[in-house]
């Protein structure tokens, strides 16, 4: 019995589609065959099924051979024509990255005396200083046994191979249990298990050690012949699966040589954690409240893991290089995100210093709570919003204890790479509602997806790109992406109905790229009223974060509703200075004055088309700077939820100062 038909699952049957499917295919008896072209799989391996690259319209036939062939044949075709299949469970499509393995440097560790790794300086990436147990998160490698197995050991082996497999699964089906298990992270173990599970897997790893190679061999040798096969498809989707069955092998590997992956979750609270990088969403889910300290080897000061350390007040210095290394073997580790100095085993005399500034920053910190709920006004009284910038809804409550007077950058960036989906229209316009309830009568400001080559995301083919900070990212992919840019117009139009949610779009460097999203969201505006969904309209602004913007700020005034300067990127465009890049860190200063003349630029333009100006960069929380910025024009200042504080008391400052005068 056979049938064929023209696949609609939206994207094809990549990673939550095509397990789903293998699961449908495996509720019947029957044998069965999925055939495209000249090739034809096992329909029961999710595998194999993701090797074949179904792609959405593409001529598909199902074959089956057995009692029930007929019922399989209906089901699966059925499955294949509908666009929604395998995606309605939101999250549960998620696939992993690879896993990574911490290096506890606990007292066992060989110790280097005190003073003698010696003083090391990276770049001050998030302000404060910290001192604590060093807690290195390095990926362990894992190698080749290259053992040659005797005939009597072979069974043995294959026993223990069995174990490894059943400890991996169980592991994951005990993770999978947990109650407080985030539903992306759900989908992510769920992924990992059908792929720990699968025949293609298991079979080619049993094959090898049936010919005498060891179990630890034939794992890393089948998983990589299988991730290679995924890492050369034509598909950014299925070439993410080979770092998940990259993943899996090494869990087993791991299983097999009785070792732990440990993650950062088990960080003691005070450490300091210490790595070569970490992934922006693997430091956002991480234990924050229990990280005293950050230090990687990569990174710069306005990286987003900068931006996070700064959003939960935790001191942080990047960019340090290879030397991060030498600090895989020090117990204790003091750093200064002030300066980026980081002394491995402190002698007492540092150590006593440092101690002696984080009572100081404690106690101005508690100082500085009296000024939660100021309302910080300029000397003519206007009012100076102080704004929060989020990444995600678990930053809520940090911003609202620290006295955000709204959201003046909500960053939908994470939302993005949490899902191994696009997040559907719904999930974005929760959690866009979300904000607006929790800030309201405040602003929230929520930037439209601001993505490019250096940091993709699932479900977008990035091209390669020289330079992915000059390319395609921000607005010019949003605008060639209607299925990805429309989907969050319409949530944010939904979202409006809370009457202050607004829109700024990021990387804008044209008139024409405003005039065309606006086209977007009236097309938008209108599919929603044809479908009788309730929405409002939001107020529209940019961020000037491109020198063309700054230029054309005038004629961009005229057309929008307010500015928000994004000076992370508006330094690092004008400078010609990559933020990411520790050798030019000092060029990335937004003290220079060309930087400092673009913002005026850009505040005057605005002020004198009597639009808001604010700024979201990372300098709009710099005590030293606000004060220009409030002379400037500014009336919106949006920051770390931890820098909010000290910004209310300097404008507040700046008011009294007016008055004695
Ligand atoms: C900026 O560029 O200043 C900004 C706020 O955006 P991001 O740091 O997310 O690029
Ligand atoms: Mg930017």
């Amino acid at each position: 019995m056979e049938r064929s038909t023209i696949v609609r699952v939206h994207d094809g049957l990549h990673a939550r589609p095509a397990t789903r499917f293998v699961k449908l295919a495996k509720s019947f008896e029957s044998d069965i065959e999925l055939v495209k072209a000249d090739r034809s799989v096992n329909a029961k391996s999710s595998v194999k099924l993701m090797l074949l690259g179904v792609k959405e319209n593409d001529e598909i036939t199902v074959r089956a051979t057995g009692a029930d062939a007929i019922e399989a044949v209906e089901a699966l075709i059925g499955y294949l024509e509908n666009p929604n299949s395998g995606i309605l469970e939101d999250g549960a499509a998620e696939a992993a990255k690879p896993a990574e393995k911490k290096v506890p440097l606990g007292p066992e560790s060989s110790s280097v005396g005190p003073g003698s790794a010696g003083k090391l300086r990276g770049v001050p990436a998030s302000e404060g200083v910290a001192i604590g147990l060093a807690f290195g998160f390095f990926p362990a490698e894992i190698k080749h046994e290259n053992r040659l197995l005797n005939g009597d050991e072979i069974p043995g082996e294959v026993a223990r191979l069995k174990q490894a497999f059943a400890a991996v699964q169980d592991r994951m089906d005990k993770s999978l249990a947990a109650t407080n298990l985030a539903e992306s992270d759900r989908g992510i173990i769920a992924a990992l298990k059908d792929i720990a599970g699968d025949d293609e897997l298991t079979g080619a790893v049993a094959a090898l050690v049936d010919g005498g190679i060891d179990a630890v061999s034939a794992v890393i040798g089948a998983t990589s012949k299988i991730a290679a096969d995924f890492a050369s498809m034509d598909d950014p989707y299925l070439n993410a699966r080979a770092d998940d069955v990259n993943a899996v092998g090494r869990q087993i590997c791991l299983a097999l040589l009785g070792q732990d992956d440990a993650n950062l979750d088990a960080i003691p609270a005070g450490a300091i954690l210490i790595a070569e990088d970490i992934g922006a969403w693997d430091l956002a889910r991480a234990p924050l409240k229990r990280i005293a300290g950050v230090i990687c080897g990569h990174g710069g000061a306005t990286s987003h893991v900068a931006i996070i350390a700064r959003a939960h007040g935790i001191p942080a210095v990047l960019g340090v290089g290879r030397s991060v290394q030498d600090l895989q073997h020090v117990n204790t580790v003091a750093l200064d995100g002030n300066s980026g100095d980081i002394f491995p085993e402190p002698d007492q005399a540092t150590a006593d210093r440092f101690h002696k500034q984080i009572g100081k920053a404690e106690s101005d910190k508690q100082a500085l709570k009296a000024y939660r709920d100021v309302t910080p006004k300029r000397a003519d009284g206007t009012v100076i919003e102080i704004a929060a910038n989020l990444g995600s809804l678990e930053e809520i409550e940090a911003a609202q204890d620290a006295g955000a007077m709204g959201v003046g950058l909500f960053r939908t960036e994470l939302l993005f790479m949490r899902h191994i989906h696009l997040p559907s229209e719904d999930l974005q316009a929760e959690t866009y509602a979300t904000l607006a309830k929790a800030f309201a009568p405040y602003p929230v400001i929520v930037r439209t997806l601001d993505i490019g080559g250096d940091k993709p995301i699932s479900g977008i083919d990035f091209p390669a790109e020289e330079n992915p900070f000059l390319g395609w990212r921000g607005i010019r992919m949003c605008l060639d992406r209607p299925d990805v840019f429309k989907p969050q117009l319409r949530a944010l139009l939904r979202a409006a109905t809370h009457g202050n949610i607004k829109v700024m779009l990021p990387m804008v460097s044209g008139l024409d790229e405003v005039r065309a999203a606006r086209v977007l969201i009236e097309e938008c505006a209108d599919e929603l009223k044809r479908e009788g969904k309730a929405y409002a309209a939001f107020d529209l602004g940019v961020m000037v974060e491109t020198p063309a913007a700054v230029m054309i700020a005038p004629m961009l005034a005229r057309e929008v509703a307010f500015f928000s300067i994004g000076t992370n990127d508006l330094t690092q465009y004008i400078m010609a200075a990559d933020r990411l890049n520790p050798t030019v860190a000092k060029l990335n200063d937004v003290t220079h004055p060309a930087v400092m003349a673009a913002i005026e630029l850009t505040a005057k333009a605005g002020v004198e088309a009597g639009i808001m100006v604010g700024m979201c960069g990372e300098a709009a929380g710099r005590p030293d700077l606000i004060p220009s910025f409030v002379k400037m024009g500014l009336t919106e200042l949006s920051m770390s939820p931890s820098s909010i504080p000290r910004a209310k008391k300097c404008v507040l400052d700046l008011e009294t100062a007016s008055q004695g005068r």
